[in-house]
This record gives C-alpha cells, structure tokens and sequence, in this order.
C-alpha cells in the first residue's frame, strides 16, 4: 500500500480556493511538488505555496485563465521551468452562472462551457503532450502520467436553472471517458472525481438560510461534504493504489446520486 507521491509534480487549476486549495494541499502532504494555479486571486494561492514550503515541501502559485489557449500554455512551460516534469493534472476550475434556462443569456451558457469544458479540454491536452515527451524515462510511478478531472453529480443528474453547468458536467464526463479509450494504450490515466454538495465558496449562497437543511434531503449520507473528502479521492486517483483505475468517475457525494427523493417509494 503506497499512497506516496514523492518526486511527483502536480498541477491543480482553480486552486486557490475550495476543492482545489484542498487538493493542492493533500498532494503535497503526500510528497508531491505542487503548482497551485489560481485565475484572479493570487493572495490565497501564493499564501498556500508559502505554507507548503515552509513544511519542507515545494510549490508555487501560477496565474493562468484555463478557458484561454495561450495562458495554459504559459502555465504549463512554467510548471515545467520550474520543477522539469509534470506527473499529475488536477483539472479543477470551475464556475456556475445560473439563471432559468428561458432567461439564460449566450454569455452565461458560453462562460461555463468555456471555463468548464473548454478549459479541461485545453489542460488535459496539454498535459498528455508533456507526458508523452516523458515517456517512461521518469519512473516514479507505474503510470506516466494521471489525469483527473473535477466533474459534478450533475454529469448525470439534470439540473433546472443551471443547465449550463449541467451540460459542461455533461460534457466532462465524456470528455474524460473518451480520452481514456483513445490513450489508456500510453499508461496515460484518465478518471474523474464527481462531487456532490461540498462546503465551498461556489455554492456558499445555495447554503444561506435554510439552505443547508433543503441540500441535507438530497444527501442520504445526512451531511455536507468537506473539501478533504473531495481531496482524499484525488490523491488515491494520483497514486498507484489506484493504477487499475482507468476511464472512471468516483462519485463523492454521500449518496446524492442514489435518487433519494424515491427513498419513501417516489
Ligand atoms: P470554488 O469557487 O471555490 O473554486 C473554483 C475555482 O475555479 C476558483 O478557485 C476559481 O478561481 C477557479 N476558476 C474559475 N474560473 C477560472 C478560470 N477561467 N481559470 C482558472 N481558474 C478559474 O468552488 P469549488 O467548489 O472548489 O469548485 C471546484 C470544482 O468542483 C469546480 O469544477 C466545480 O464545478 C466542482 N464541484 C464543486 C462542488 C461543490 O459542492 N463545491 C460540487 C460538484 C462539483
């Protein structure tokens, strides 16, 4: 049982806060270097490098917008600048724009894509090319390289005023399986991650009031999720504890995708 990510570089997007942050630290705690890549706030992102080192460990915080070719391509050569390798991708970022769908305006629907499917097309992309100028030469995991995405329940579970989001979810899942099929061959893993309702800054508004009480009815596990539940999957995905699992999602959502409204029958 090796879950050590010693010698290991990790790129997690979107990482300032949240799921990310969470990841980014749970990667590091278990050896790996990491590149903390945040969009608009430096501060939390920069201030998480510093801790990590200031435990021995190695990080650094990197700005790049993933829904833009050009920037994931700057944070990349600068991932490899700085630590020479890329072993594992986090492809983390993420954002809602809600609205009913009658009202939706084309800027809603093409910022989501754009951010969440668009942008874990272009990271994804680009980390497969660094791992196949790689190749097997690294040898510091039995694969040589791990993808793995951050999707939602609601890549299978439709969601009315956020079909946006839904639709991107959507569209990650078989973004993540189709990739999978087409480079498995390369020892390259793909998976994704699928979160249910986790305590963090994009849904903090859904939470106010009695918003906890009406999410904790979708939750049959009775709580909400923390972002080191989310994290802990993560880090198994990295590792090679997981080096069978290939072209899946881990659903980590208490159970929020068993349909619990049919619980008493429906
Ligand atoms: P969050 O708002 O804290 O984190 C989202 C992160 O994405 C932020 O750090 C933000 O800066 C970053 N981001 C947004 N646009 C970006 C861009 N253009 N380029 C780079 N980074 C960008 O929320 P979170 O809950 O931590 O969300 C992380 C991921 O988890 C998202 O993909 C989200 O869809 C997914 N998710 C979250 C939950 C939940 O309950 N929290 C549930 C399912 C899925």
């Amino acid at each position: 049982m090796n879950l050590s990510l010693s010698n290991q570089v990790a790129l997690v997007t979107g990482a300032s806060s949240g799921l990310g942050f969470a990841c980014a630290e749970g990667l590091a705690a278990q050896g790996a270097s990491v590149v903390i890549n945040y969009n608009s706030h430096a501060e939390p992102a920069e201030a998480l490098a510093a801790k990590i080192i200031s435990q021995g460990g190695q990080a650094i915080a990197l700005g790049a917008d993933v829904s833009k070719e050009d920037d994931v391509e700057r944070l990349f050569e600068q991932t490899l600048a700085k630590f020479g390798a890329l072993d594992i991708l986090v492809a983390n970022s993420g954002l809602q724009k809600d609205s009913p769908v009658g009202e939706m305006t084309l800027e809603q629907w093409n910022k989501v894509l754009e951010v969440n499917l668009t942008g874990q097309f272009l990271c994804a992309r680009a980390a497969l090319r660094q791992f196949r100028k790689q190749g097997s030469k690294r040898d510091v995991s039995r694969a040589i390289g791990k993808i793995i995405h951050m999707s939602s329940v609601h890549q299978i579970i439709p969601w009315g005023g956020h079909v946006n989001y839904a639709a991107s979810k959507g569209g990650v899942d078989m973004l993540m399986r189709s990739i999978a099929q087409e480079i498995g061959g390369e020892k390259i893993r793909v998976n994704s991650v699928a979160p249910g309702a986790i305590a963090t800054p994009i849904n903090a508004s859904s939470r106010a009031g009695d918003g906890t009480e009406k999410i904790l009815k979708l939750v049959p596990y009775g709580r909400i999720g923390d972002p080191e539940d989310v994290a802990n999957a993560v880090v198994w995905l990295a590792s090679d504890l997981s080096d069978y699992v290939h072209g899946t999602t881990i659903f980590v959502d208490g159970g929020m995708s068993l349909y619990p409204g049919f619980q008493d029958n429906g």
